[in-house]
């Protein structure tokens, strides 16, 4: 699947992608921003521009919102066939499969990641997302409840529920998985019957943008996805206020988080969050190191770092702790660093002069503090935003390194004794969504799994991800869940039709 013919310059596909002004989907119309304005998106393995993009702000929200709400009371989405919603669904992973690479090398030329990531990850789990939710759209269940009422002595009833879609949706994604955030918030919105305003990040629009032309090309009827483009405080915020918008979705920082619960209060909209992460991976002294050493690398290196859930906090059991710190030395000193679109690449640049500065920052803190760089710690080469693959040693608790979400390619590994400790030790933090365990001790594994505070635990491997499987967080990591059947119930509310027979 990996063994890709990565064209070194643009496809065709993308080409002509590029060369259309990249405007707002609203009511099933490109539009450009009310105000006129666009803004500049940004290759990361360069820093040069690839495109301007619309810079929607109130107005444009209020015409997205308004769309999606007569997409809803009045439109054929609520009350088309679940049946013809699903099949819609699947024709946009059809076509979405159909332009597989396109979007592989959308995301490498946006993001930064390397295109045989994205060409086998991202966008397959896209698509098989979508599916997964198509096939839901038919089986939202209502019951029969056989109620007694006390007061009511002799009486007949037939009570049963009906499970209804919550509204219009409003779903703001952030940069690391582009493509497949999109595809996680649309699918149980859409299985649920939902009409949608979609916000993309404005470091990444482009796979979105891109989505939103399948989605015409699909047919789904005007209003039911309404995509714009922008920043947060101009087009999230709004949004996330918005009094005709019944349920906010959101997946970012836990800063921004508290920011949208803030925001939803108003009119008292459903808010799910999927937030920020510290997550504990732990390796106990009985694992299979010839698979933990490498799990755990990965666990951390994967996409840059730039994953909520990565494995960020290692945790080695004692004995063998400077063997396994060798190991993660070695695979990260063995990643090849470099632009996405190289097919040698196995890690690209972070997403943004930002993100750089916040994660080098970082680093600097950590050494300020104490803590050692074993390997990496720096900048690679001199443009772009590629920062090496980081392992720092020496930590205590209370560093900011070991505290905060880094969102690099950066682990602190730190050696623990016994079991007790490592239970402690590893919900010592503020967040709670995922964690690893690698021990041949099954028993062992499970104990400490139920121990774990957190959404995710992956015992004998890491960053495991299924369109039927929740993914979301304990404590600051969020509320509610995305994917599996978890996810769609997002998206329902629950009618009680009480009859008198
Ligand atoms: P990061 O800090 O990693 O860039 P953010 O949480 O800032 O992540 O961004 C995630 C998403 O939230 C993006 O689409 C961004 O535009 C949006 N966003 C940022 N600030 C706000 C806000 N105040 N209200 C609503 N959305 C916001």
């Amino acid at each position: 699947m990996c063994a890709v013919a990565v064209a070194s310059s643009m496809s065709e596909g993308v080409e002509r992608f590029l060369a259309s002004p990249k405007q707002l989907l609203i009511n099933g119309k490109w539009t450009g921003a009310a105000n006129g304005n666009t803004f500049a998106v940004y290759d990361p393995a360069t820093g040069n521009e690839i495109a301007q993009v619309a810079d929607g702000g109130p107005t444009d929200v209020d015409a997205a919102v308004a769309a999606a709400r007569a997409a809803f009371d009045a439109g054929p989405w609520r009350t088309m066939t679940t049946s013809e919603r699903g099949k819609l669904i699947w024709k946009l992973a059809d076509l979405l499969e159909a332009h597989l690479d396109e979007f592989a090398e959308l995301e490498t030329l946006d993001n930064g990641k390397p295109f045989a990531v994205a060409q086998a990850a991202d966008v397959p789990l896209a698509i098989d997302n979508l599916r997964y939710y198509a096939g839901w759209a038919t089986k939202v269940l209502g019951s029969t409840i056989p109620i007694s009422v006390p007061f009511a002595p002799g009486a007949e009833w037939h009570a049963y529920t009906r499970r209804e879609a919550v509204g219009v949706a409003a779903q703001i994604i952030p940069w690391n998985f582009p493509l497949l955030m999109a595809a996680w918030k649309l699918g149980p919105a859409l299985a649920a019957g939902c009409t949608i305003v979609l916000k993309p990040a404005e470091q990444t629009p482009l796979s979105a943008l891109r989505l939103g032309e399948l989605i015409c090309e699909a047919g789904f009827p005007d209003g039911v996805i309404n995509i714009v483009t922008g920043f947060g405080e101009t087009a999230g915020a709004p949004l996330a206020s918005h009094p005709q918008v019944d349920k906010v979705a959101f997946t970012g920082s836990t800063e921004v988080g508290k920011l949208i619960v803030k925001a939803a209060t108003g009119n008292l909209k459903k808010v799910t969050l999927e937030l920020g992460g510290k997550s504990p991976n732990i390796i106990f002294q009985d694992a299979d190191l010839a698979s933990a050493v490498p799990g755990a690398a990965s666990a951390i290196f994967f996409n840059q770092g730039q994953c909520c859930c990565a494995g960020s906090r290692l945790f080695i059991e004692k004995k063998i702790f400077d063997e396994v710190v060798g190991g993660m030395v070695d695979s990260a000193n063995s990643i090849k660093v470099g632009p996405g679109k190289d097919p040698d690449s196995q890690m690209g640049p972070l997403v943004s002069q930002e993100q750089f500065d916040r994660v080098t920052s970082l680093i600097e803190s950590g050494l300020a503090d104490g803590a050692e760089a074993v390997c990496g710690g720096k900048r690679v080469g001199d443009q772009g935003y590629f920062v090496s693959p980081t392992v720092l040693v020496n930590t205590k608790p209370e560093m900011k390194v070991v505290r905060e979400e880094i969102f690099g390619p950066v682990v602190t590994a730190s050696p623990f004794e016994d079991i007790e400790e490592i239970a402690g030790r590893a919900n010592d933090t503020n967040y709670g969504l995922a964690a690893g365990i690698w021990t041949r001790d099954i028993s062992k594994a499970h104990r400490l799994a139920n121990r774990l505070r957190a959404g995710t635990v992956w015992i004998n491997c890491y960053n495991i991800f299924d369109a039927s499987l929740p993914f979301g967080g304990y404590k600051e990591s969020g509320w509610g869940r995305e994917m599996g059947a978890e996810a769609l119930n997002n998206y329902l509310e629950t009618k009680a039709v009480c009859v008198q027979l």
